[in-house]
C-alpha cells in the first residue's frame, strides 16, 4: 500500500491566505500586526528561519522588525531589547530565536518576553494556559500546525492510539496534551532516549509522530500497517551532490515506511511549513486581542 503523501506546504498556503484575510480586517479597523523577530548572532540555519518568518509576515500583509544584535551581546542587552518591544504598541507578537550563544541561558529571556505577545508559547505562562487547556494563551506553532494538519487531513484522532517519539517542550510534551484533550480524545504515549524498545511502542500507534533529529530512526518495520505518520525532524545532511551541498532529512525513512503506512508528511514539505504558517495565526490573534482591549471590546478567544 502506498500512504497518501500528506501535503503541508498546500495547507499552509491555504492557512496564509485566510491569514492574509484577517490582516486585512484588522488593518481596516486601524491595527497592523506586527511581529518582532530578535536574532542573536549569525547561527547560518536560525538566519535562514527567521528570514522565512520575516517574509511570511509581509506576505500576507503584517508588519515585521527583524532586531539583529551581536553574538557576543550581554544579558542587559538583550533584556533591553526584549522591554523595548514588550512596550512598543506597533508589536504583537515577538519571539527571541533560538539557539542563543552558550553564555545566554534562554530560559530567563524567554521569561522576560510579555505572555501576551509569547506568540511562540514559550513562556512558562503560556506553557500552563495550554496544558490546563485554557484557551486564552498562546500554543507553540508546530503542535498546533501538526493538529491543523489532522484536522484539515480528516485524520480521526477519536479513541486513537497517538505515539509520540520526542518529549521537547517545543514540540512533543504541548502535542501530548493538545492530543489528549477532551474533542481530539485520543490516547497518548511520549518516548524518548530511554524508553525501553522503541519499536514496540511505535508498532502500537494509529498516530505516529517522530521529533527527535535522528535521519532514518524509524524504518518500515517499526509502524503499524495503515498509521498516520508525521515527521517533524529536520537535519541537514551533506550531500556534495545537491545543488546547497546538503540535503533536509527527517527523522522517517520515507520510501519504505511509506509502503507502510496509510498517510504521511514529507520532509521537507510536510511539518515544516506549517510551522511558519501557525505562527502568523498567533500573531494575529495576538494582535487582535490587543486591537481588542484598545477599543474596549470583549477579547477574542483563541482558536
Ligand atoms: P529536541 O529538544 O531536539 O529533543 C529530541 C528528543 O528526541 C528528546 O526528547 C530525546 O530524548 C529524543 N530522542 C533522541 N534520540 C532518541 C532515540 N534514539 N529514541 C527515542 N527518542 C530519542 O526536540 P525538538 O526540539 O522537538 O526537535 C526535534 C526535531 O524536530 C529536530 O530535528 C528539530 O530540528 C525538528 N523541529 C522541526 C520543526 C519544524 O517546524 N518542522 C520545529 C521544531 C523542531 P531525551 O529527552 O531522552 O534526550
Amino acid at each position: 500500500m502506498a500512504a497518501r503523501i500528506i501535503d503541508g506546504a498546500a495547507v499552509a498556503r491555504d492557512i496564509r491566505a485566510e491569514a492574509a484575510a484577517e490582516v486585512a480586517q484588522l488593518r481596516a479597523e486601524g491595527t497592523v500586526p506586527g511581529l518582532a523577530v530578535v536574532l542573536v548572532g549569525n547561527d547560518p540555519a536560525s538566519e535562514v528561519y527567521v528570514r522565512s518568518k520575516t517574509r511570511a509576515c509581509h506576505e500576507a500583509g503584517m508588519h515585521s522588525r527583524l532586531v539583529q544584535l551581536p553574538a557576543q551581546s550581554t544579558a542587559d542587552e538583550l533584556f533591553g531589547t526584549i522591554d523595548g518591544l514588550n512596550a512598543d504598541p506597533g508589536i504583537h507578537g515577538m519571539l527571541v530565536q533560538l539557539p542563543l550563544p552558550p553564555h545566554l541561558n534562554p530560559k530567563l529571556f524567554l521569561e522576560r518576553v510579555s505572555p501576551a505577545k509569547d506568540v511562540d508559547g514559550f513562556h512558562p505562562m503560556n506553557v500552563g494556559r495550554a496544558f490546563v487547556g485554557d484557551p486564552n494563551g498562546f500554543v507553540p506553532a508546530t503542535p498546533e500546525g501538526i493538529m491543523e494538519l489532522l484536522r484539515r487531513e480528516r485524520i480521526d484522532t477519536h479513541g486513537k492510539h497517538a505515539v509520540i517519539v520526542g518529549r521537547s517542550l517545543i514540540v512533543s510534551k504541548p502535542l501530548a496534551s493538545l492530543l489528549m484533550a477532551p474533542g481530539p480524545n485520543a490516547t497518548v504515549t511520549l518516548c524518548h532516549r530511554h524508553t525501553a524498545d522503541l519499536a514496540q511502542h511505535t508498532r502500537m500507534a494509529d498516530i505516529l509522530v517522530v521529533a527527535v533529529g535522528k535521519p532514518g530512526l524509524i524504518t518500515g518495520d517499526m509502524v503499524k500497517p495503515g498509521a498516520a505518520v508525521f515527521d517533524v525532524g529536520v537535519t541537514r545532511v551533506d550531500d556534495p551532490a545537491a545543488p546547497k551541498g546538503y540535503l533536509i532529512r527527517g527523522d522517517v525513512d520515507f520510501d519504505a515506511v511509506s509502503q507502510v503506512a496509510s498517510a504521511i508528511t514529507p520532509v521537507p514539505g510536510g511539518v515544516g511549513p506549517m510551522t511558519i504558517a501557525m505562527l502568523l495565526r498567533n500573531t494575529i490573534t495576538a494582535a487582535r486581542r490587543a486591537h481588542d482591549r484598545t477599543h474596549r471590546r470583549t477579547p477574542a478567544v483563541a482558536r
